[in-house]
């Protein structure tokens, strides 16, 4: 099985070289051409590992749609831009937003250049299929920095948490990379390495955190956001960056292992189980405001809503059956609800200078 291939290598590479970063495992089990997850899993729906808040509902990529062409006006309707997806996993939300900005503006579409930015062939496969319908020209790239130097409108969903991240453990009063060894059965464990981290990459309070406390930094999320920031400050644009994660910093182990909807050992199954991890919303804003680009987080909870979630879903629902109602009031709590998607998933949104990131007022009991 590629699975087991994969982790036997991953061993043969621990023997030969030493430890591996929690980055280096990450980037293995995501990418690995041959048994990496996204190369060869099918992640998405009831049979895959998890389910995106665009295959729960047309109405997530509806209101994204809505708020892309919001951004466009607020923008000065350019007369061409970059529309853009980053991460598109099976197309479904590129497909709702065109459908609703279609019907929303004819001049938005014919002045958009449709891009997909995407690494796996086989999810740009499935991607082509999901879009041939609207016989509109879209382009795909495997890197963000290959899009055309113009005006961008560009949305990701799911995206920062596939990126790999480091993490730091607290030891004798330091903090030391966390790094994958093997022990004396062969089996992975964790362990610290003898190299601490530069302070500086640290919150300010770490010489008070606790014996044992893990801080996370991610190199390439911060990367991705530097050059979406650069861009937008350059060439104008808006950006909507959508994922689990938290927006003041902290201390804690969030790497995680989903297989089949249930949280897997990050070890027991690598290239067969999706394995992500939390987002920093905090670093990523951070970069954005030092770019000189306007930044905006919210809940997606409350992102939604403010984007008339409630309105579209009562739209959809008139005279439907009672069945289908109460699966449209399902999708509805499962998106939005504060138990369930609402809370847990943030919305960052970031855009030049002369618009805001968010096109209405932000309530402050919404932020956490
Ligand atoms: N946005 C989709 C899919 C999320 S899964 C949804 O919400 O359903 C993550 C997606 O990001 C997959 O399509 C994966 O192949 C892609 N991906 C992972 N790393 C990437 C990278 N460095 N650049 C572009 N796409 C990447």
């Amino acid at each position: 099985m590629s699975s087991s291939s994969l982790a036997q290598r991953l061993k043969r590479r621990i023997e030969a070289q030493g430890p591996i970063t929690v980055s280096e495992y990450m980037l293995a089990c995501l990418g690995d051409r041959e048994a990496g997850y996204y190369m060869v899993q099918e992640p998405f729906g009831a049979k895959g590992d998890f389910i995106t808040a665009p295959e729960v509902s047309q109405m997530f990529g509806e209101l994204i749609g809505v708020w892309c062409v919001s951004q466009w006006l607020a923008m000065g309707k350019p007369a061409t831009f970059t529309l853009c997806e980053m991460g598109p996993g099976r197309g479904t939300l590129m497909k709702d937003l065109l459908r609703t900005a279609q019907q929303l503006s004819p001049e938005f579409i014919a002045a958009a250049h449709i891009t997909m930015v995407e690494t796996s062939p086989r999810l740009t496969d499935i991607q082509r299929q999901t879009l041939a319908p609207f016989k509109l020209p879209v382009t795909w790239t495997d890197d963000f920095q290959k899009l055309e130097k113009q005006p961008l409108i560009m949305v990701a969903n799911e995206l920062f948490d596939a990126l790999p991240m480091r993490q730091y453990v607290k030891k004798q009063g330091r903090f030391h990379e966390r790094v994958i060894a093997l022990d004396e059965n062969g089996a992975f464990i964790f362990t610290a390495s003898n190299y601490s981290v530069d302070a500086s990459l640290l919150p300010a309070d770490h010489q008070s955190a606790p014996e044992g406390a893990i801080f996370e930094v991610a190199p390439a999320r911060s990367g991705l956001m530097q050059q979406i920031s650069d861009h937008i400050a350059q060439f104008e644009g808006s950006a909507l960056l959508i994922d689990y994660g938290h927006l003041t910093q902290g201390y804690g182990d969030t790497l995680q292992a989903m297989l089949k909807h249930n949280f897997d050992d990050v070890f027991a199954n690598p290239g067969a189980a999706d394995i992500t991890s939390h987002v920093d919303f905090f670093a990523l804003k951070n970069i954005a405001s030092q770019a000189g680009v306007n930044s905006a987080t919210q809940t997606q909870g409350a992102f939604l809503l403010n984007m008339g979630l409630l309105d579209r879903a009562g739209q959809l629902g008139r005279g439907k059956s009672l069945a289908e109602q109460q699966q449209l009031q399902a999708d509805v709590e499962r998106l939005a609800a504060p138990d369930q998607m609402g809370n847990l998933f943030k919305v960052l949104s970031v855009s030049s200078s002369s618009i805001a990131p968010l096109p209405y007022d932000m309530p402050s009991s919404a932020v956490s």
